[in-house]
């Protein structure tokens, strides 16, 4: 089992500063970077905190209860968390996803909804508002999330059986609870519903048939991650990626698959239909088919530092701009000047740098910035 390493340098303390460029960049809604790539997507962490302690993402070891958790003043208000999404929105930004930590966590999570439901895109449509969630809450929180104005979620569960489960998140939380969040949010009309799995060779990958089995039929979109070196604490090894291409043989030996069209640009799964028209799965490829040149998404962390990828070693700090006095304008002018820098495609570059060291940056933490 490899090392497991310590985050030595914290990147929350080392932002960079987000610069209002001395000619103002207008927002037109048509905002591109260095590779043509369009801003559609920006997710936001309104968390860094979780009640999980999945292995790929929140190591027990790392993320104990001595760990440096950020302070609540420190995290962008509710108000300020509108203020940041709503430049974005005026760039092009379509889709807003609420993330963490596990987002269900932060206090009235429905007040910051039911703000950002009230934006509208540069074509005066509604925002597509969707979160990301371990379920632990859902079947609690699901009416009043949809009463808030959100449409739809992403519910991650990385097994049936409680033992892989178990080994996965672990803590000791039940596969039915999540089950049960899941039906939850069906019942608010919360939809369409998605999954995500989470695969690593070796210790969950068996239950990729039961999990593919359990949700055909149900309308529910069930996604296989390929797990990822995110962040520089899951000690990941190559070796327990289990490629996508290998859960999609899988599948179609027992239950046969056609591929599907993508259903929107920059779509990070490939879909694949049940022949039979039992609904469809999807596989995201990080690891062995990087969607790098798609990428339209944008990140916020819960302290307001803007990352451009997902492996990102460093942010650039918006909360200063917004708590310093920046008006609209330049903070839409920094976004954009900082978007349209633009170059990071860390998953393309992934097969060209030595096995294992991620190119030497320390990687910011998923757990921090939302997957
Ligand atoms: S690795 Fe970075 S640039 Fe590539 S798809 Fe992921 S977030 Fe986007």
């Amino acid at each position: 089992m490899a090392e497991r390493v310590i985050p030595l340098i914290d990147q929350r303390l080392g932002a960079l500063r987000a610069g209002v460029p001395a000619t103002p960049i207008a927002a037109t809604g048509l905002l591109s970077d260095t590779l043509g790539r369009p801003l559609r997507d920006l997710r936001i962490s309104v968390t860094d905190r979780c009640n999980f302690r999945c292995s790929y993402c929140m190591p027990k070891e790392v993320f104990d209860k001595d760990y440096p958790y950020l302070p609540h003043s420190d995290l962008l208000t509710f108000e300020e968390i509108t203020r940041v999404a709503k430049q974005f929105v005026a760039h092009g930004v379509r889709k807003i996803r609420l993330t963490g930590g596990e987002p269900l966590l932060r206090k009235n999570i429905e007040v910051l909804i039911e703000q950002l439901a009230a934006l509208r895109t540069v074509e005066g449509e509604p925002l597509d508002i969707t979160l990301t969630t371990n379920g632990s809450l859902l079947a609690r929180k699901a009416a009043s999330l949809k009463a808030a104005g959100l449409q739809r979620v992403t519910v991650s569960l990385d097994g049936l059986q409680d033992d892989v489960f178990r080994a996965m998140n672990d803590v000791d939380f039940p596969v039915a609870d999540v089950l049960r969040g899941i039906e939850a949010a069906r019942e608010a009309g919360l939809g369409p519903i998605k999954v995500n799995m989470v695969v690593k060779r070796g210790t969950n990958d068996n239950e990729i048939l039961p999990m593919a089995r359990h949700f055909k039929g149900t309308g529910i979109v069930l996604r296989f991650i390929e797990y990822m070196d995110v962040g520089a604490t899951n000690g990941w090894r190559m070796d327990e990626v289990l490629p996508s291409a290998d859960v999609v043989k899988l599948i179609n030996a027992e239950l046969p698959l056609r591929q599907l069209d993508a259903s929107a640009p920059g779509e990070t799964a490939e879909r694949w239909g049940y022949a039979d028209g039992g609904g469809e799965v999807g596989v995201i490829s990080s690891v062995t088919q990087a969607f790098c040149g798609g990428c339209n998404r944008a990140r916020l962390s819960t302290e307001g530092q803007l990352y451009l990828c997902l492996f990102a070693s460093q942010g650039w700090d918006l909360r200063s701009l917004v708590r310093g006095g920046a008006g609209d304008e330049e903070l839409a002018s920094a976004i954009a000047h900082i978007w349209q820098g633009r170059g990071d495609r860390y998953s393309q570059l992934r097969s060209t740098m030595p096995p294992d060291t991620g190119g030497g940056a320390r990687r910011v933490e998923m757990s921090y910035i939302g997957g």
